[in-house]
Formats: structure tokens, C-alpha cells, sequence
């Protein structure tokens, strides 16, 4: 039955294991990614049992990739690609550069051809979209200075991909039949993929960004909310599908420009949502397709080559990413993160070493190191993060005033010290509601943006991150604090800092918010005092506005 079904059950099977093993990862503290790409193995070749349809496998994942970038691309405006293009051209180029001379030096070691080691080397170069953007998504990087540096080097990573799947067979006669390649006709392959892309981008410049959004508004203020889904999704696949099919652009590249173009528009965030749980689920699918092309045996083959291998891409390719981050005037932190977010690799080096093989250019052990080196490297890239983290975690108050438990200044005595999680629309608005009376509070927020907003007020201390996360809550104090003002929106994470906080002061007081009924049952479970639900407060003053307006 099942082989009738191929698609069905790639997907069946993959979501089902995807998700068994998941939950056992995250039950033993891992990465449910670990899971993900475990249930890849289990149902690939190598294994005994079922054996999934790897083709589907890769085509459903090129679906999750799409999404993904047209999510990232909903969050960035052509501006902020442009004001991060100092350090991400430079950046990608000299470490596409590093890995590639790197990769080139182990090949000749493995006794290949400088073509092998070429691209080999290249296939090292490339960090996986996916595992990038489910990297800075987890800790709520995207939006961050940082984030906005990791992109835009991807896209230049996916734009250089672009130009070597172009000239790859273009220059392959040269190295395997001998026959000379006219430099003139390289040249003429490179203008026409250049212009190619510069195309893509006026096109999408000039039409796309009328067309696009006047489009989702229309169905918007016309149609059901069926249709509106129906109006993202036809809009993010097909425009990834006309760049590729129509402009030779990848597909990663082209679902970024469609979101791109949206995100000038206030639809951006509704079209996100609906994407969202599609994008989750062929994500997932992403991991499981590197999973099958895992091929155990490597591991007993050839552990020294694949040592190397890992060691090029988690080390080798971090470390020159560290350096040019750091040759740029920032900070440690945003090296540290940026190279672990690189340090993995992933589609782009399949697609590569498939083509380098298919040209004669690469034998295929190549393509077991590169496959065995990227389920590794994903494996380990939570890891990574976690290192970065703690190599490069301080505190981080933005004011001059310490964090540490300090004997307190006498204040006013209504002045019991206050921590605020949020510093959005709602804590900001708390905030200036708060100063005028001189209230002691500590805020936690995880936007740099928003940090940035608040430097140099006085009397606030300011602790950068996610306030479920580490002992952000023990550097605000929270033994000491009177009141706990939770105004992040998200009730699951609401929920986890309410019931820390608790914990650690039984007696402080907590005010949190909430959109719905089942969510003010929840944070009231976790300990919350009071919960103010948002459209309730609407609600009641749309009604006060009534009774109080009287039609003369
Ligand atoms: P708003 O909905 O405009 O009030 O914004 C909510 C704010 O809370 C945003 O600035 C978020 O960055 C911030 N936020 C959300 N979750 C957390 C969290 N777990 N820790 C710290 N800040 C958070």
C-alpha cells in the first residue's frame, strides 16, 4: 500500500517519526533537531525497515526552504539589506574564500584533483538557510543587528552559489577532457547570470512591489480568509518558481525578494501568520531529507577525512567568520554568534557535490564526507551556539547602575523595585506611566532596538535577553523586587517566567498580560496575581466610550 503512495508516506512517516523522536530529544534536554534528523536516518537507505522516497524527501524540503526566506524576507526591508552590505559582501566572500582553500588543502591531502578539491572546498563554504534561520528564530535574533548581518551574508552565500552552479559545467570540459574553455565564453556565462539576477531584482523592484501588495489587499478587503492564505501561498511558491524556472535564481533567493517586497506593506504581518504552520512542517521535512542521505558507513570508512572535514566547517569556517566581524569594529558577541550560525552546512552543498559528480569533476567519497559532514555539523550547531554564548556572555546592563544585589538608595517608599519583561508597545507605555513615579525598575527585553531606545534613562537598568532564558531574572534581582509587570505576549513563555519568578520570590507580585480566556486561566495556574486580557480592556472601553458619548 504504501508504495502506491510514495508522497503520503514520506510525509506520514516523516512528520510521525519526525515528531516521536523529537519529543524523546527534547525530553533528554537536545535539540529537537537531533530528533528530526535521527528519524531521517532510521527511514533512509542505509537503515533496514522502511525506506523513504529521498527525491520527495528533498523536493518537500526546497518547499520548507521557500518558506522560510519568504518569512525572513517579510521582516527586511531592501534597506536594511543595504545597510548590512559592508560586512556581509566582504564577510561571505573571504570565508566562501578561507573554506574553499581549506577544502582544496584537504583534497590534495585525500590525493584528489585541485577540481575535486575545488569543489569539495566550496561545498564547505555554504551554511544551510534552514538551520540558519531556525537558529536565529529559536533566540529571536532576526530582527537584531546581528541577524540582519547573518542574512545578508546568506544571501551573498546564495548568490555566489548561484554563479558556481551556473559555471560549473560550463568549466568542467577544462579539467575533464582537456579541451580548452574560451575565457570569452566564461565571460559571457557570468554576464548572463549576472544579468539574469539584476533582473529579477528590477523586475520584482518595480512590478513586483505595485503588483504584490495590491494584490493582498484586494483579496483582503474583498475576500475570505481562505483566499488571503491562498493569495500568500500562491505568492511566495510562485514567485520562487518564476525566479528559478524563468531568471536561473534560486529559490531561496527569490521567496526572500517576494517577502521582501511585502514587508513594506502592513499586511506583512498577516501574511507571516499564515505561512507559519506550512513553513514549520516542511522545515521539519528538511531535516528528516539530510537525515536519509546520512550514510553510517562513512563513519567507519573514513573517520580521520571526515574529522577534517567537520573540523573545517565547524572551526575552520567560524573562525575566519569571527575574525572579519571582529576586523569590522564589532563586538565579540556578534562574531561569536554570527560564526556559530554559520558553522554548518547543508542544501546548497548536496546540490553542488550532486553536480560535481555528475560532471566527473569529484569522486563520490567526496559526496560522503560533505553529507556525513553536514548531519554533523547541524547536529552540533545548537552546540555551537551554546558555546558562543557562554564564551561571550556577561551581564549586560546598559546603564550605569550594577545589577548586583547593592545596598539599596532610600527611595520614595511607594517605590518597592519593579521588573518589567517587555519593552514593546505595552512596556513602553507602563514605563512612562511608571516614571512620573520615580519607580526603581529593571527592564528585560530581548531587542537590541529596543535597548538601544533606553540607554542613558536614568534610574532604569536594562538586562538584554529572553527573560525565560538563564538567570535573567536573578540579575534583575528578583529576591528583592516588589512587583513583576510581564507584558510579553507569548502566554507559554509568560507562563514559564511568571512561575520562576515565583520560585525565587514567593512573595512578589505579578501582573501579566494575556489575549484570551484560556490564557488568563493559565498564567493565573503558573501564579500570576492579576492578568489583564488586552481585548477585554478594548472591549469594556468601546462601552464606557458609548455610555459616556451622548448624541445630542
Ligand atoms: P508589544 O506586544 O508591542 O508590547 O511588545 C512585546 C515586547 O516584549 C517585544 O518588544 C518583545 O521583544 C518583548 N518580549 C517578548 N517575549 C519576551 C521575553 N521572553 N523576554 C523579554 N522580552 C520579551
Amino acid at each position: 500500500m504504501t508504495h502506491a503512495t510514495p508522497l503520503i508516506s514520506m510525509i506520514v512517516i516523516g512528520l510521525a517519526l519526525a515528531f516521536i523522536l523529537g519529543v524523546v530529544a527534547n525530553r533528554l534536554r537536545i535539540s529537537p533537531l537531533v530528533g528530526y534528523l535521527l528519524a531521517g536516518i532510521v527511514i533512509g537507505p542505509h537503515t533496514p525497515g522502511f525506506v523513504g522516497d529521498a527525491h520527495l524527501a528533498g523536493e518537500l524540503a526546497e518547499l520548507g526552504v521557500i518558506l522560510l526566506m519568504f518569512g525572513v524576507g517579510l521582516h527586511f526591508s531592501f534597506k536594511e539589506l543595504l545597510s548590512v552590505r559592508a560586512i556581509a559582501i566582504p564577510g561571505a566572500l573571504v570565508q566562501i574564500a578561507v573554506a574553499t582553500l581549506l577544502g582544496m588543502g584537504l583534497a590534495k591531502v585525500l590525493g584528489w584533483p585541485v577540481q575535486a578539491g575545488l569543489v569539495f572546498g566550496l561545498a564547505l563554504s555554504v551554511a544551510s538557510t534552514v538551520v540558519l534561520l531556525r537558529a536565529l528564530q529559536e533566540r529571536h535574533l532576526l530582527n537584531s543587528e546581528r541577524g540582519r548581518i547573518a542574512v545578508g551574508w546568506l544571501i551573498v552565500e546564495d548568490l555566489v552559489m548561484v554563479l558556481t552552479l551556473v559555471l560549473l559545467p560550463a568549466v568542467a570540459p577544462l579539467f575533464t577532457s582537456g579541451e580548452k574553455v574560451s575565457l570569452g565564453s566564461l565571460a559571457v556565462e557570468f554576464a548572463m547570470t549576472v544579468a539574469k539576477v539584476a533582473v529579477f531584482v528590477i523586475v520584482m523592484l518595480v512590478v513586483g512591489r505595485r503588483v504584490i501588495p495590491a494584490i493582498l489587499h484586494y483579496v483582503a478587503h474583498t475576500a475570505s480568509r481562505e483566499l488571503f492564505r491562498l493569495a500568500v501561498l500562491t505568492l511566495s511558491l510562485g514567485v520562487a518558481f518564476a525566479a528559478a524556472h524563468v531568471f536561473d535564481v534560486s529559490f531561496a533567493l527569490g521567496a526572500f525578494f517576494a517577502g521582501m517586497i511585502l514587508s513594506e506593506s502592513e499586511l506583512s504581518q498577516r501574511a507571516a501568520q499564515e505561512t507559519l504552520p506550512l513553513r514549520d512542517a516542511f522545515a521539519v521535512l528538511f531535516f528528516v531529507s539530510v537525515g536519509m542521505l546520512f550514510n553510517p558507513w562513512v563513519l567507519i570508512d573514513s573517520p580521520a577525512p571526515l574529522l577534517a572535514t567537520i573540523a573545517i566547517i565547524i572551526i575552520g569556517k567560524s573562525a575566519a567568520a569571527f575574525a572579519i566581524v571582529r576586523l569590522f569594529g564589532h563586538p565579540n558577541e556578534t562574531a561569536a554568534m554570527i560564526s556559530a550560525s554559520l558553522a554548518q552546512i547543508g542544501e546548497f552543498s548536496f546540490i553542488l557535490v550532486g553536480l560535481g559528480i555528475a560532471l566527473g569533476l569529484m569522486p563520490t567519497e567526496g559526496r560522503d564526507l560533505v553529507l556525513a559532514g553536514a548531519l554533523i555539523s547541524i547536529m552540533l550547531n545548537p552546540v555551537c551556539f551554546l558555546l558562543a554564548d557562554r564564551l561571550m556572555r556577561e551581564p549586560k546592563p546598559v546603564t550605569a547602575q550594577p545589577p548586583a544585589p547593592e545596598p539599596e538608595m532610600p527611595r520614595a517608599p511607594a517605590a518597592k523595585p519593579i521588573i518589567l519583561v517587555g519593552f514593546g508597545r505595552v512596556g513602553s507605555a507602563v514605563l512612562s506611566a511608571l516614571n512620573r513615579d520615580e519607580a526603581d525598575v529593571t527592564i528585560i527585553e530581548e531587542r537590541e532596538e529596543a535597548m538601544a531606545d533606553l540607554a542613558g534613562r536614568p534610574g532604569i537598568t536594562t538586562i538584554q535577553g529572553n527573560a525565560v532564558e538563564g538567570d535573567l531574572l536573578t540579575q534583575a534581582n528578583i529576591a528583592n523586587a516588589g512587583w513583576l509587570l510581564v507584558t510579553a505576549p507569548d502566554a507559554f513563555e509568560a507562563g514559564q517566567i511568571v512561575a520562576q519568578a515565583k520560585t525565587m520570590n514567593p512573595a512578589i507580585s505579578v501582573v501579566a498580560r494575556a489575549h484570551s480566556d484560556a490564557e488568563v486561566e493559565h498564567l493565573k495556574h503558573y501564579g500570576a496575581d492579576h492578568v489583564i486580557m488586552g481585548e477585554r480592556e478594548i472591549a469594556d472601553a468601546m462601552v464606557h466610550a458609548m455610555a459616556t458619548t451622548s448624541h445630542g
